[in-house]
């Protein structure tokens, strides 16, 4: 369960980036965020795994309250979160194996598990067959599986990406949604900031729209609707 109580968030250079969000995300549950450019969508996903801190208000995860968390606790924090970016992060000299195990390496779990949980993730994201890869040998859509394999190779309950089909074209992009339904079904909450009309219209979920810092939408099953936007991915 995510919450947002009253989140504010200005930059030091005065940019009002956030300016009182409120938000309740079930657990288990499926969001797009949406929004034009500078609208605050990747602010609201940064507060949301403490990339950035808020100005003002609470948000709280799974019951701990990210706002209040010591410096120093952190990384233990973040490491419940899966995060999934736009251009993928993988670490360029380790093997896609190596990627994702990394994870498990940093929280010292035995070998035994590790060699488990990478090779059944690899297994859910479709690249068993490539765990000896390193990154510049794949395909950009192969990278973002990697990538979400390393984001939910400890079991998160909460996936959050930012724009994660951005740097794809558009039956790649389709290929990684097929991922992030699978982790959704298995009863992860999946929070996506995404500009992918084509997507949200077709994969229907909860649509929280952003404009100006604000929650201007909130549709259970709602659509992308920005119509002026031109879809960089549409195929039309
Ligand atoms: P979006 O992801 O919707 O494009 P952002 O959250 O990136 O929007 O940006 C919201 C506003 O905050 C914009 O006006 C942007 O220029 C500003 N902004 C974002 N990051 C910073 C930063 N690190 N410092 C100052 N201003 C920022």
């Amino acid at each position: 369960m995510i919450e947002m109580i009253d989140v504010w968030k200005t930059y030091p250079n005065g940019v009002m980036a956030l300016n009182g969000i409120d938000i309740h995300i079930d657990k288990g549950e499926f969001v797009y965020v949406v929004g034009s450019s500078g609208a605050g969508k990747s602010t609201f996903i940064k507060c949301m795994y403490r990339q950035e801190k808020p100005t003002k208000g609470n948000i709280i995860i799974n019951g701990k309250s990210l706002t209040k968390v010591k410096e120093r606790n952190i990384p233990y924090l973040r490491r419940q979160i899966g995060i999934v970016f736009q251009d993928f992060k993988l670490l360029p000299k380790l093997t896609v194996y190596e990627n994702v195990a990394f994870a498990l390496e940093v929280i010292e779990e035995s070998p035994k598990v590790i060699r488990k949980q990478v090779m059944e993730t690899l297994e859910l994201v479709g690249l068993k067959n490539k765990a000896r890869f390193l990154p510049d040998e794949l395909s950009g859509g192969e990278q973002q599986r990697v990538s979400i394999a390393r984001s939910i190779v400890n079991r998160p309950h909460v996936v959050i990406a930012d724009e994660p089909t951005g740097n794809l074209d558009p039956e790649t992009a389709w290929g990684i949604m097929e991922v992030f339904e699978e982790i959704s079904n298995r009863g992860t909450t999946v929070v996506m900031a995404t500009h992918n009309k084509e997507i949200v219209n077709t994969i229907k979920r909860r649509v929280i729209a952003i404009e100006g810092g604000r929650i201007v939408r909130d549709e259970k099953r709602g659509v992308y609707g920005y119509d002026e936007t031109p879809d960089p991915l549409s195929t039309h």
